[in-house]
């Protein structure tokens, strides 16, 4: 298939969308910012592919963000959103599907002990650490450069201001006071996280960090991070809150506890349990919990909150998502990293594919990447190169080069075959690329 690289449909929607939506776009990471050029507009999905609005089809690599695990359109996922969608669309009422989807996420993730579903990964972090907060009885936060929990005030105070242990918001809007009880530590850095709790014992409510990192791109925690913070914290009273939006039924069963077994005190999820629809979660210690409204004082709630279709979407995902599924993603994620990675060898271009289980990014340098530091010294630029050849051909990546990929199970032969003949030219855009 020949790929003009126009998209006259595309631009004619992005323009009207430019004059009612700021920036034409309602999410921000959705919108060519980082690479240029014109958003495609999405008309549909099957599979792997994705079409726009030119009728362009492309091999979709970022699966909405993570949650379309399964592929787009899966037809047990479609029937049960057209069967409960039949069914009406809200009641404001408890529902059994809000209790089939909490008992299926307690009977894969064993800290999980109780949960309460919001509609956001950001409503989720942004409820678990008040939460921590109103059962600790304290105000501060530890968090972790490079790592993004949604948008909540206070967590979106990140390192590079330069005193970032004062948490200076890093976004207008975000005030002093919402963001100067978040003290933003380098990842990957235990002592960083052992002096902070040294300097103000019995003050930190609790440490929030993505279980494994792919919002600086893919960049995990090394041998022992984890476990070291969940100690730390134990030692002084403070809880460990594991933000499994992104990895959560993604990176294995359990997620990424499926994986190292740290044991967190609280737990964020969304994404993948959402089968495509705004559905997302916290949960953790029982005793923990029992704070929560209504059983407890620490106020939370959602109109949306447990949705019917939301919920029949994200329970028909999970139940397909047995080991064979996750074999599949991982080995399709395998392929596609050694064929990346050849191709830029190939061309010369220094570069390190970094995975976390199935989710992988790539950095254009060949140091080791173990924190946001470390992921913004890569040559950037050479992505731009990289993404527009490949989205020429026929290949839609994240448009940053701070973002993970996501493959399917839906991502079969055919798929990775036309990414495979993409590449070669794109790794060789990346490495005639100039700054
Ligand atoms: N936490 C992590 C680790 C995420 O990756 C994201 C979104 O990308 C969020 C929280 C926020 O989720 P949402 O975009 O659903 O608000």
């Amino acid at each position: 298939m020949a790929y003009s690289y126009e998209a006259p449909v595309s631009q004619t929607l992005f323009d009207r969308a430019s004059l009612v939506t700021p920036g034409g776009v309602n999410s921000p990471v959705r919108a060519f910012r980082a690479v240029g050029g014109t958003p495609r507009f999405m008309v549909s999905g099957k599979g792997p592919y994705l079409t726009d609005a030119d009728g362009r089809e492309y091999v979709d690599l970022v699966c909405s963000w993570g949650p379309m695990i399964l592929g787009h359109a899966h037809p047990e996922v479609i029937a049960a959103v057209q069967d409960a969608v039949a069914r009406g669309t809200s009641f404001g009422t408890p529902g059994e599907g809000e209790v089939a989807l909490a008992e299926e996420i307690v009977a894969r993730i064993e800290p999980v002990e109780q949960v309460r579903l919001v509609s956001s990964g950001t409503e989720a972090t942004m409820s678990a650490i008040r939460l921590a907060r109103g059962f600790t009885g304290r105000a501060k936060v530890v968090k972790f450069a490079g790592c993004y929990h949604g948008h909540v005030d206070a967590l979106l105070a990140a390192a590079g201001s330069g005193v970032a242990t004062f948490g200076l918001p890093d976004t207008p809007g975000v005030t002093g006071a919402q963001a100067g009880d978040t003290i933003v530590l380098p990842y990957n850095d235990l002592e960083a996280v052992r002096a902070a709790f040294a300097a103000q014992p019995g003050e930190i409510a609790c440490v929030i960090t993505e279980a494994s990192p792919g919002n600086m791109g893919v960049v995990p925690p090394l041998d022992g991070f984890n476990a070291g913070l969940k100690e730390i914290c134990a030692a002084d009273g403070a809880l460990y809150i594991s933000d499994e939006v992104m990895t959560g039924f993604r990176t294995s069963k359990a997620g990424w506890y499926g994986i190292d077994g740290v044991r967190p005190d609280l737990m964020t999820f969304g994404k993948v349990m959402g089968g495509g629809f705004p559905a997302a979660a916290f949960g953790g210690r029982a005793d923990v919990m029992a704070h929560l409204a209504p059983a407890g004082p620490v106020y939370q709630a959602g109109t949306l909150s447990g949705n019917p279709i939301a919920t029949a979407a994200g329970l028909a995902q999970l139940r397909l998502l047995d080991d064979a599924a996750y074999a599949k993603v991982d080995a399709v994620s395998a392929e596609l990293r050694s064929l990346v990675g050849e191709a830029f060898t190939k061309e010369g271009v220094a570069h390190t594919v970094s995975a976390a289980s199935n989710m992988f990014s790539v950095f254009f340098t060949d140091e080791p990447v173990r924190d946001y530091e470390g992921a913004k010294k890569q040559e950037a630029f050479r992505f731009t190169a990289f993404f527009h050849s490949m989205l020429e051909q026929g290949v839609y990546l994240p448009p940053s080069a701070f973002e993970s990929w996501f493959v399917s199970t839906a991502h079969d032969a055919r798929a990775l075959e036309r990414i495979a003949a993409a590449l070669p030219a794109a790794a060789r855009a990346a490495s005639e690329a100039v700054a």
